[in-house]
């Protein structure tokens, strides 16, 4: 069972609910922290991190001394990638996606693939837990090779929390899984994203519950949408001025909410009687 913990924004409390669950399940699972550019799970759930490892995609250099500067390699790259100044090529690092496209298309087999670091993936437990969290290179822009990195541990039990929005590392981390549990706020933003990111749910035919946090009992909007969306509200975890004085302490929602845990188990169970 992969849950998929997103959010169409970021700041709706994603990472707090996923922490929250795996917690409040207290069972073996596997914690994949997949919001590469900004992981925050490690300091709710405290892993004691054993090993690393990095992540590299493939890259091109040009043999001089082969290349003719004939300009298929090029002409080929959908990236952009890739200029020829004069008579020579030149591969434009930050843009390389590591297709390898110009190494197939060089007719004088003059492109050569090496591997480029682009972050790091950190692996450790806590309690029961199997953790990892992705770590995305200062100045890079490629998460998505780190996600799919991650999303390679498997387990009975998997929560992994998403990258916000709905761009390629938040539609990466949450393909494939059995569920996505998506955290929204009841607030105009909130409730703009949520409406992506169900459309998101519906194009990648993964099923999806909505968790409505710092609800004020009454969120008529976001429940009216979930309704015409056909999308369940599976938890509402109320506004308290207590969550924001826990966390400022570096504790959880379940510390601050110990009443959670019960609802977050049940949501659990929910959620392997919704997926199909
Ligand atoms: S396709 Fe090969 S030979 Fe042509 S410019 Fe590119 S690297 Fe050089
Ligand atoms: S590997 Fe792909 S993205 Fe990178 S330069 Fe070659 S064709 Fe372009």
């Amino acid at each position: 069972m992969i849950v998929a913990v997103a959010s169409g924004k970021g700041g709706t409390g994603k990472t707090s609910v996923a922490c929250a669950m795996a917690l409040a399940l207290d069972r073996p699972l596997t914690f994949l922290d997949c919001d590469v550019e900004g992981a925050n799970a490690h300091l709710f759930l405290h892993p004691d991190l054993k090993s690393e490892e990095e992540v590299l995609i493939p890259y091109p250099t040009i043999d001089r001394s082969k290349c003719d500067a004939c300009g298929i390699c090029v002409s080929n790259c959908h990236f952009g990638a890739m200029v020829r100044l004069g008579k020579k090529v030149k591969v434009m690092q930050n843009l390389c996606h590591g297709c390898g496209v110009c190494r197939l298309v060089c007719p004088q087999n003059a492109v050569v693939m090496s591997g480029r670091p682009v972050g790091t993936v950190h692996m450790g437990t806590a309690g029961l837990m199997r953790f990892f969290c992705g770590e995305l290179r200062t100045g890079e822009a490629l998460s998505v090779p780190i996600i799919k990195r991650i999303k390679k541990e498997r387990d009975d039990t998997v929560i992994i929390d998403c990258p916000p929005g709905t761009s390629c590392p938040a539609v990466e981390s949450v393909e494939g899984s059995d569920f996505a549990l998506l955290v929204t706020e009841p607030t105009p933003f909130g409730m703009h994203d949520l409406r992506g990111m169900i459309e998101v749910c519906r194009r990648l035919e993964v099923p999806c519950g909505v968790v409505i946090n710092r609800s004020f009992g009454e969120d008529r909007e976001v429940e009216s949408l979930c309704k015409a969306k056909g999308v369940p509200v599976l938890l509402k975890v109320p506004f308290d001025r207590k969550v924001a004085e826990v966390y400022a302490k570096g504790g959880t929602l379940l510390e601050a909410m110990p009443e959670l845990a019960e609802r977050l188990n049940e949501v659990f169970f929910e959620i392997m009687g919704l997926k199909r």
